[in-house]
């Protein structure tokens, strides 16, 4: 979990360049453009860290070179000291070959050489991961150590934590020197490459492609899409045509593209937007409105994933729920009745949370979802860590269905929705007057974020605040759904 040093040729400038060189030299140089405002990664950055601090028990005794407080010459020279000195496992030692810094998260001693053990949060050997230690394995070379084998340490997902996390089980480790050796013989030419794009007085003529976001997101995207109309081909949702295909061919706008190559979810987009029509299949929304009866709950839960995870019987990134709200309509059109919880912070809140759902959801009744895949697996983790309640959660199950599909199928299609069946897009499309604008949380992400902070506090203002933010962003997303089933019952009425 390196970082890279603010100057020189560092690590991740190299898999920038790797990626695209001229996200390497707008790194370099800055372009004065007004960029919307970025993601807090900080909180990604936070989970990293511990991650990586977590693994360096595989390797337990080891002597960290740390990054805060030490310049990059005293953690070259405390490195060194520490190979000199015999140190048989090293954390985050540090070396510059040819202006090129890198910090290896594991270096633990094999004999004469040296092995890298580089520690990722994902879950499997990505080739950018290849990339990323092939340049330590580099610059290691460089400085005169001999590396004996490199390994990609990746969370394994089959874990199911009981009791204190088990370090060896929790992490997979591959080896994946083979595929790092192969590397070597080209890394010096793409280095001298990359030197040679930085020292470009002007920025390099590289147009947009798959390449903006594979292996990551470009942050330059904003700035090297500014030619790319409104009602572009890059608005298109799903999977059909190949759109770099026709952008190269000049063809950007909608206007512009021949319709009849789109597949049939992709045209009904195109034509949709183009002519600002709507469509509605009124038997198709009839006959879901049939699948549907009362009492009707609207169900809602907001949830984490932690790499590490945080309770007994959950996996690593298994989303466990912290927060549902349900709105209860007796009958269609019926006024609802609102019911929620929160966890409170620092606790499992698992059990408290599932016991109050059973009391608020009858066993009888409709359960309404938006994308039942989630709410449902929610629900079967629960159902298997608590046995004495898995008879009464099953009930509830059954009766899971799920508004998402109407909108999944185009059976309502509004042009707004830009080809979406998001809630987020099918909401504003068909009640305008209720909307997520303004909200402090806005999105699911946004309310993990909140759920981490507030854990973090104990009382006070800030975590009021925060609580009362989470409470309106879920009780919101059900009563959405109680709209948006008015909306469609007054489809099916008025057919
Ligand atoms: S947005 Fe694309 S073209 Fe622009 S710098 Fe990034 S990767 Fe390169």
């Amino acid at each position: 979990m390196g970082r890279s040093s603010s100057s020189g040729l560092s690590k991740s400038l190299i898999l920038k360049g790797l990626q695209c060189p001229k996200a390497l030299w707008l790194a370099k140089n800055p372009p004065t453009f007004d960029f919307p405002p970025q993601p807090d990664l900080e909180a990604k950055f936070q989970l990293g860290t511990e991650v990586g601090i977590l693994a360096q028990q595989l390797f337990p005794g080891g002597i960290e070179v740390p990054y805060e407080g030490l310049s990059f010459p005293a953690q070259l020279a405390r490195t060194k000291q520490l190979i000199d000195s015999g140190a048989q496992v090293i954390y985050e030692a540090s070396f510059s070959f040819s202006a090129i810094f890198v910090k290896v998260d594991i270096l633990v001693r094999d004999g004469a050489a040296w092995q890298i053990h580089e520690v990722k949060m994902g879950t499997g050997v990505k080739p950018v991961n290849l990339d990323d230690v092939a340049v330590q394995h580099y610059v290691l070379n460089g400085c005169g150590l001999s590396v004996s084998k490199s390994f990609l340490v990746h969370i394994d997902n089959s874990y199911v934590r009981q009791g204190a996390i088990e370090v060896d089980k929790l992490f997979a480790g591959e080896d994946i020197s083979r595929k790092v050796a192969a590397r070597q013989q080209s890394l010096p030419e793409i280095v001298a490459e990359l030197r040679e794009t930085m020292r470009e007085n002007d920025e390099p003529d590289i147009d947009i492609g798959p390449h903006c976001t594979d292996p990551y997101q470009c942050d330059f995207i904003p700035y090297c899409r500014q030619h790319i109309p409104e009602n572009s081909i890059f608005d298109l949702r799903g999977a059909g045509i190949n759109k770099f295909d026709y952008y190269q061919q000049g063809i950007i706008r909608l206007e512009d593209l021949p319709l009849d190559k789109l597949n049939k979810a992709q045209r009904q987009q195109a034509e949709a937007t183009l002519n600002r029509q709507d469509s509605t299949d009124t038997d198709k929304v009839k006959e879901f409105l049939a699948t549907l009866w009362y009492p009707l709950c609207h169900l809602d839960f907001e949830t984490f994933n932690t790499p590490i995870p945080k309770f007994d019987g959950t996996r690593p990134y298994q989303q466990v729920p912290f927060q549902y709200s349900v709105h209860v309509q007796q009958e269609a059109g019926a006024e609802p009745q609102h019911f929620e919880y929160l966890a409170p912070p620092g606790v499992d809140p698992r059990r408290e949370l599932i016991e109050q759902l059973l009391a608020v959801i009858p066993a009888e009744a409709c359960v309404l979802t938006y994308n039942q895949t989630f709410e449902k697996g929610v629900l079967r983790n629960l159902a298997e860590q608590f046995p004495d309640l898995a008879e009464a959660i099953k009930l509830r199950l059954a009766n899971v269905r799920d508004l998402m599909v109407p909108f999944r199928r185009r059976d309502v299609y509004r042009w707004q929705m830009r080809g979406s069946y998001s809630i987020k897009e099918v909401l504003p499309a068909l009640v305008p007057e209720l909307s997520y604008a303004g909200l402090e949380i806005a999105d699911g992400m946004a309310a993990m974020q909140a759920y981490h902070e507030m854990c973090a506090l104990k009382s006070g203002d800030e975590l009021d605040r925060l609580r009362q933010a989470m409470l309106e962003y879920c009780r919101l997303d059900t009563l959405a759904m109680v709209r948006i089933l008015t909306e469609l019952g007054d489809i099916g009425e008025h057919s």
